[in-house]
């Protein structure tokens, strides 16, 4: 083979693995990790591609290594192994660091690397790597999250530090950690001088406590009272451990002295945390305080909508709304039912239906399991319909009631085991033979109408889970 061929063969290899991956990973991470890999050259089983920087090979090894090496082997099954190494001006910015967010993740300005004064260095030993997907435009507002998007942005624009600490509060998987994230990436973009540290409560205590150990907690002080901006994630485990919520404490103290923003995210508000010091929870209620609410069908499906399009996976609008109504959990969840379908369906090149959809998501949906009642149906149908619950019971026998009363029925009949004089009694003590009318009605508009019949085929699914 030709030196020409043989490079358009990788070339074409690489489209065809990076645009899967793109798939994947969505546009922004993308455009942040991908995008700038070179693909040199196949040897033997291995492919080597380039990355221009150290911070961006770890970031890749670690974040996208095996996938890329699997895709790449279901392209070419002669590939066993991905090899990616640095070499500086393989990105179109020659040498030089690149000053784009992705080179974001910094520590402590102590540090004689220069690199580090500029705070974009690699993924520090304290700094944990930020997530390139947890940007503010990844970010769908809603009213949960409204105040809490706001306050990040305020704090990630602010030229001045305008509350101290920025305090996020919310359950699980509700996005407190894509909100940090998205501050740093922000602020690293618009000044890619200030320094960002990032790290887990957790990690916070471990590494004082192996400072303790070793005698070093002048060193570790310093680290931490250098930066521009630190922010520790999930603050609630730091109760109850007294030596390093006093260094926390005085590290806080010291920071906001400085003027440094701080910023802070937990399970609960500073008030209800367990075992924490008085003193350390009037601190944290200093400033401002921010809480996610639970999210809404609203949301859910916002979300859904935007993750469906970044995953460029074309999902009918009845299962998005499905899912929004049965997985109502958290975001976390909601997208990992979303990623299962997308998989499945992609590996299996069927289209994406309600009928997939609950077939994959089969488990998941059965932990949400309840058994129906008619009142629940009649209220579901009602608001699907848009009449009144009252008018299930109603006299009025207008089509524009009197249809989705039918609907009821037939659910009713479906979903429960009442006998059909049980369910008129419950439908304003009608007849059972006006409930069998409604069920052989239901069944025959079914066979003629497709809409409608998709519309009591959501409806089902939705109550039935
Ligand atoms: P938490 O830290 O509160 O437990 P995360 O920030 O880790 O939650 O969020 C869990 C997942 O849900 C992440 O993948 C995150 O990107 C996503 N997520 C949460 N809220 C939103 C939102 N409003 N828009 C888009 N994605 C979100
Ligand atoms: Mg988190």
């Amino acid at each position: 083979m030709g030196t020409n061929s043989d490079e358009r063969l990788l070339e074409n290899q690489w489209y065809r693995v990076s645009s899967r991956l793109k798939a994947e990973i969505g546009e922004t991470a993308y455009e942040n990790w991908l995008k700038p890999l070179r693909v040199r050259e196949i040897s033997g089983s291995e492919v080597r591609i380039a990355v221009p920087s150290r911070f961006m090979r770890d970031w890749v090894v670690a974040n996208y290594g095996e996938r890329l090496r699997d895709l790449w082997a279901g392209e070419n099954p002669g590939i066993k192994s991905v090899d990616i190494s640095i070499q500086p001006g393989s990105d179109t910015d020659s040498g030089e660091e690149p000053a784009s967010p992705r080179a974001v993740a910094a520590t402590a300005r102590t540090s004689s690397d220069a690199r580090q004064a500029r705070g974009m260095v690699a993924p520090g030993e304290i700094s944990a790597p930020l997530d390139p997907r947890f940007t503010f435009p990844n970010f769908v507002v809603g009213k949960p999250n409204e105040f809490a998007y706001a306050a990040a942005r305020r704090v990630a624009e602010a030229a001045s530090v305008p509350f101290n600490p920025l305090f996020l509060y919310g359950g699980v998987g509700l996005g407190k950690t894509h909100l940090m994230h998205a501050i740093a990436w922000d602020i690293v973009e618009r000044d890619p001088n200030r320094t960002v540290m990032y790290l887990s409560a957790e990690k916070f205590m471990y590494r004082f406590v192996r400072a303790l150990r070793e005698q070093n907690t002048v060193d570790f002080k310093e680290q931490f009272r250098s930066v521009d901006v630190l922010m520790i994630d999930d603050v609630q485990f730091i109760g109850g451990r007294d030596a390093t919520q006093e260094e926390f404490f005085h590290t806080f103290n010291a920071l906001v002295d400085q003027g440094r923003q701080i910023i802070l995210s937990a399970d609960k508000s500073p008030s209800d945390l367990e075992g924490v010091e008085e003193r350390l929870k009037s601190r944290l209620n200093c400033g401002l305080v921010a809480d996610i609410h639970a999210t809404t069908y609203e949301l859910r499906l916002a979300i859904l909508e935007t993750k469906a399009e970044q995953m460029k996976i074309s999902a009918p609008p009845k299962v998005l709304e499905f899912l929004a109504h049965k997985i109502t959990s958290n975001v976390r969840e909601l997208e990992g039912a979303l990623n299962r379908v997308a998989a499945h369906t992609q590996l299996v090149g069927r289209d994406l239906t309600l009928e997939t959809t609950q077939d994959v998501l089969h488990d998941l949906l059965r932990a949400n399991d309840r058994r129906v009642t008619i009142e629940e149906i009649q209220k579901r149908v009602a608001e699907h319909f848009n009449i009144r619950v009252s008018d299930m019971h109603s006299a009025r026998r207008a089509r524009s009631v009197a249809r989705p009363r039918q609907v009821a029925m037939y659910l009713a009949k479906q979903l429960t085991s009442r006998s059909l004089p049980e369910i008129g009694r419950k439908f304003g003590g009608r007849d059972h033979t006006t409930v069998m009318h409604a069920v052989r009605k239901v069944d025959e508009l079914r066979e003629k109408d497709g809409s409608f019949a998709e519309d009591v085929e959501l409806l089902r699914r939705m109550l039935e889970g």
